[in-house]
């Protein structure tokens, strides 16, 4: 089979490897516009559960990329300064680049071949192929190109989110909430290798006016910044990486595929950074096209359709998951204000509601019972 990818993200190394893991005579290319040693922002984050996913589907993956991992056994919510350290959830993190340089080497071994600084802008560009995967990110061409055959809606959120790293490193995947005259700030910051920690500032629209950002350069923006947080970064400098605000799209296509092109990853669907399981949806989209691939004999035609029909219900999960969570975030200002450190910590954990009283219980008792303490009723739900 002659395949073409487009993107050397996560998701299209990753299908590459599979398919040419499991049949050598694959004709396999992935054309990526960046060059190889190019890469934004910082690390990127596993949840345990991301990575039993990626153990049971691909041993072999798992024990080349976890000697590599930076990981912590707990979560820890700031709120102003009292840190709640939250038992139970595991996470391990790694550099973005790093994290890509050891997937093209990866398939590389296997014979697929990767055309770097090469900007791919049409299908004429790619040639023919028996399938096309678009995996070319969030802002996907070939995706918006073909809105009307993918059924593509485009949700932009009102937070704005800078990505930016520091020199500390942080012991914990930790989520910091300060209080400013200007709104409330949050930055998810974590490790991701020694002396590297990923350090993304997010903020709601009404404080993103206030403080200014809009008008500011980039140097007072990292002045303020770390202004807001300096109690959390104790001296270390925020460092900049093509830093710059954004704001998160929730991404979604009613259909996957058209004819012999598929989407996988960002490309076919953003979840927002703050369930950390982008780069594992990427991942797992390529095993269930691999997967459904198998399952019809590379017949393409056949294969398409069911690759949607096997990965749509578990994807959709943590999907709607991810989008509750997004909104989360952007009532920060009122939920920071309003509960008490405790509580706060408490609706961080169950905020997207796939976490119940009795799951907080199994992962930290210690909070579940500082919980039922200001809230007995808590109890009587169960
Ligand atoms: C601020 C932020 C923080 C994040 N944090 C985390 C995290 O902590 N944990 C996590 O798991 N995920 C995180 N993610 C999400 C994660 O990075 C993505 O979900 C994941 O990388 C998706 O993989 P992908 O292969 O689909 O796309 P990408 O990783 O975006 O890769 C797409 C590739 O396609 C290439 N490309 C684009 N256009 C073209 C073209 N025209 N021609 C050729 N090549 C092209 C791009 O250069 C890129 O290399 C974060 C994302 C953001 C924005």
């Amino acid at each position: 089979m002659k395949v073409k990818i487009l993107g050397a993200g996560p998701a299209g190394l990753y299908l590459a490897a599979l398919l040419k893991q499991d049949n050598p005579s694959h004709e396999i290319e992935i054309f990526e516009k960046n060059p190889r040693h190019a890469t934004w922002g910082f690390g990127v984050v596993f949840s345990d559960r991301a990575l039993e996913f990626l153990k049971a589907d691909d041993q072999a993956l798992y024990d080349y990329l976890t000697p590599h991992l930076e990981t912590w056994p707990e979560i820890t919510v700031v709120h102003n300064d009292h840190h709640i350290p939250i038992a139970g959830n595991g996470f391990s993190s790694i550099g973005r680049l790093e994290l890509l340089t050891l997937m093209f080497a990866y398939v590389e071994k296997l014979d697929v071949k990767i055309n770097f600084d090469i900007d791919i802008k049409s299908l004429a560009d790619l040639g023919s192929a028996d399938l096309i995967v678009g995996s070319n990110g969030a802002f996907s061409w070939l995706r918006d190109e073909n809105q009307q055959k993918f059924g593509t809606t485009v949700d932009w959120r009102p937070n704005r989110f800078i990505w930016y790293g520091t020199t500390k490193p942080f012991n914990s995947l930790t989520l910091t909430f300060r209080e400013t005259d200007a709104g409330v700030f949050c930055a998810h910051h974590y490790r991701y290798r020694p002396d590297r920690s990923t350090f993304l500032v997010e903020v709601d629209e009404q404080t993103w006016h206030r403080a200014g950002f809009e008008k500011m350069s980039e140097q007072d923006t990292i002045k303020y910044c770390e202004k807001v947080f300096a109690n959390d970064l104790e001296g270390h400098p925020i460092i900049t990486n093509h830093s710059h605000w954004r704001q998160f799209p929730a991404i979604w296509n009613e259909r996957w595929s058209y004819d012999n092109i598929v989407l996988i990853g960002d490309a076919l669907r953003t979840a927002h950074f703050s369930i950390g399981s982008g780069t594992r949806l990427a991942m797992e989209d390529a095993v269930a096209l691999f997967k459904a691939l198998k399952a019809h004999n590379n017949d393409v035609a056949a294969a398409l359709p069911y690759f949607q029909e096997i990965r749509l219900p578990p994807m959709k999960k943590i999907w709607d998951a991810a989008n509750v969570s997004i909104r989360w975030y952007e009532e920060m200002g009122h939920l920071v204000k309003d509960l008490t450190p405790v509580e706060f910590a408490y609706s961080y954990m169950t905020r997207t509601g796939r976490v119940s009283h009795q799951e907080v219980k199994k992962r930290d008792p210690q909070l579940a019972l500082a919980y039922e303490k200001l809230h007995p009723d808590v109890l009587q739900s169960q």
